[in-house]
């Protein structure tokens, strides 16, 4: 029974309320873009600069749920309002909106054919679909344009295409990629320390020679100087993540396009008719895609690396780190902890009788007891520690900055949770599982975990002796309760 009644939209379940602030954020987005577009108009007609258009399809095919008809309702009311505050009529705004909707609606129909991954620029062959769709919705301009040209314009309807069409295309090119490729924002989990690590200067090489390449190729003023900034971008592109080389190439396609409006660069007078310009617009726009497609191709490969390295240094069975990966970090972490004279202790757990739970419980049982103990102690270490599994049902935890008092509390605090946790069985027999605990600790870190490890094997060993089911660190055995 409902209490409470909200209005829910019957295709996406949203309530009406979150269609309306969509629309209204639209609205006001679709307005700015379009004034933006407007003012920047007297830069010149070959800057062209219309970020509305791609602005509207970036959003709606980042959010598809957004592409409702009360959006669409708010990008009409952007258009015409920015429109008509400038100037224009109601006809030339409608006609010109409605050039603006055909290459957003063209682009956001074949989108929504595609899979997320393809959306959201995560596979090389993205930019391939990206090239053909902002063709697609730019050619759907362009036909409009035709149209619109000989009636508001007096122009030829072949100049209409052309000038639309090459428009879509730069400005879409450099503007959609950065708004597919935009890194979703992540709050961080409460008490995660984050650091903010800037980057060392080799980090900010590529940009700065990009930098210094479109100011050379700008000032040199040669017939192919577009293609000068090219090497410069392809470095950043493998480099930088997919978006930072979107917004880079955005800039590169920026300051070429506005160094030749304004004069600056004449290439060579190679820009004396409105054809040549054009054609200009397009080939800057499409040499922008090589350094696209190979920051698209990285950014899959890094995922498959990160991926593989996870694989290889990590248990599949609980996500624990691997003995290999734990010997790795906590050999780092040592060697920190032991250069900053720096305490460290180290628990090595085993759970106990577990190869009487595997044969009362049968193995998939045993393994799930080891998944849920991996999964309770993870949970109670900061992020700091580093916890692995080095053997069948054997664990070992890095604290770092912890003495031994504080390590016998955590290591208690593991003991109780996991003696207590109620585990589910498919057998009569009820499925009791313990955990018994070694501690060595260090007041100074030693440069590697091999010189701890035996220590705390050994305090283990005694925990056993002691009745299991308990923790024992250097010199001291203490039994539960
Ligand atoms: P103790 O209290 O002395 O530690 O006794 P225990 O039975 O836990 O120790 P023992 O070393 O005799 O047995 C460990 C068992 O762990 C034997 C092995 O079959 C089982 N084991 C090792 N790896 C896995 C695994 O990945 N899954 C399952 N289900 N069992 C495993
Ligand atoms: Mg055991
Ligand atoms: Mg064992």
């Amino acid at each position: 029974m409902t209490t409470k009644s909200t209005l829910h939209d019957q295709r996406t379940g949203w309530p009406v309320h979150h269609a309306l602030s969509n629309a209204l954020l639209i609205g006001l987005l679709t307005f700015g873009m379009a004034l933006l577009g407007i003012i920047t108009r007297p830069m010149g007609l070959l800057a062209a600069f219309w970020p509305a258009n791609a602005v509207l399809l970036g959003v709606f095919v980042r959010h598809p749920r957004t592409a409702r008809w009360p959006s669409w309702l708010g990008a009409l009311a952007g258009f015409v309002a920015a429109d008509l505050l400038t100037g224009s009529t109601w006809t030339k705004s409608l006609l010109l909106t409605a050039g603006n909707f055909a290459f957003v609606l063209v682009g956001l129909l074949i989108y929504q054919t595609q899979r997320e991954e393809i959306r959201l620029l995560r596979r090389p062959e993205s930019i391939v679909y990206l090239v053909l769709i902002i063709v697609a919705g730019a050619l759907a301009e362009g036909a409009v344009g035709s149209v619109i040209n000989p009636v508001l314009f007096h122009g030829s309807a072949e100049a209409g295409f052309s000038y639309w069409f090459s428009a879509e295309l730069a400005n879409a090119l450099a503007i959609v990629p950065v708004i597919l490729a935009l890194p979703t924002w992540r709050a961080s989990s409460p008490g995660r320390a984050r650091l903010i690590r800037w980057p060392t200067m080799a980090k900010w090489m590529p940009a700065a020679v990009f930098v210094a390449s479109v100011m050379i190729a700008i000032r040199l003023n040669d017939s192919g100087s577009i293609a000068y900034p090219i090497p410069a971008l392809l470095w950043c592109a493998i480099s930088y993540s997919l978006f930072t080389t979107s917004l880079l190439t955005s800039m590169y396609g920026i300051a070429m396009m506005l160094s030749i409006s304004t004069g600056q660069m004449s290439l060579g007078a190679a820009t004396s008719d409105l054809h040549t310009l054009l054609a200009l617009r397009i080939a800057i726009a499409l040499i922008a895609l090589a350094p696209l497609m190979v920051a698209s191709v990285m950014g899959a490969r890094n995922a498959l690396l990160k991926q593989l390295q996870h694989l290889a240094s990590h248990d599949p069975l609980t996500d624990a780190l691997n003995r290999g990966g734990l010997m790795e970090r906590a050999d780092m972490l040592m060697r920190q902890l032991h250069d900053a004279r720096q305490p460290v202790s180290v628990l090595m757990l085993d759970i106990d009788h577990f190869k009487s739970v595997n044969d009362q419980h049968g193995h998939a049982t045993g393994d799930r007891v080891l998944r849920e103990f991996a999964r309770i102690v993870h949970g109670m270490l900061r992020d700091t520690d580093v916890f692995g599994r080095i053997g069948g049902e054997e664990f070992v935890v890095v604290l770092p900055n912890c003495g031994q008092d504080n390590a016998w509390q955590i290591a208690e605090r593991i003991r109780a949770q996991f003696g207590q946790h109620a585990l589910s069985s498919e057998a009569a027999v009820p499925l009791r599982a313990t955990v018994s605990i070694g501690i060595a600790s260090a007041g100074i870190a030693m440069p590697s975990l091999s010189t701890l490890l035996p220590d705390a094997d050994h305090a283990l060993y005694r925990a056993k002796h002691a009745g299991r089911n308990c923790v024992a660190a250097a010199g001291t055995t203490k039994n539960p309760g």
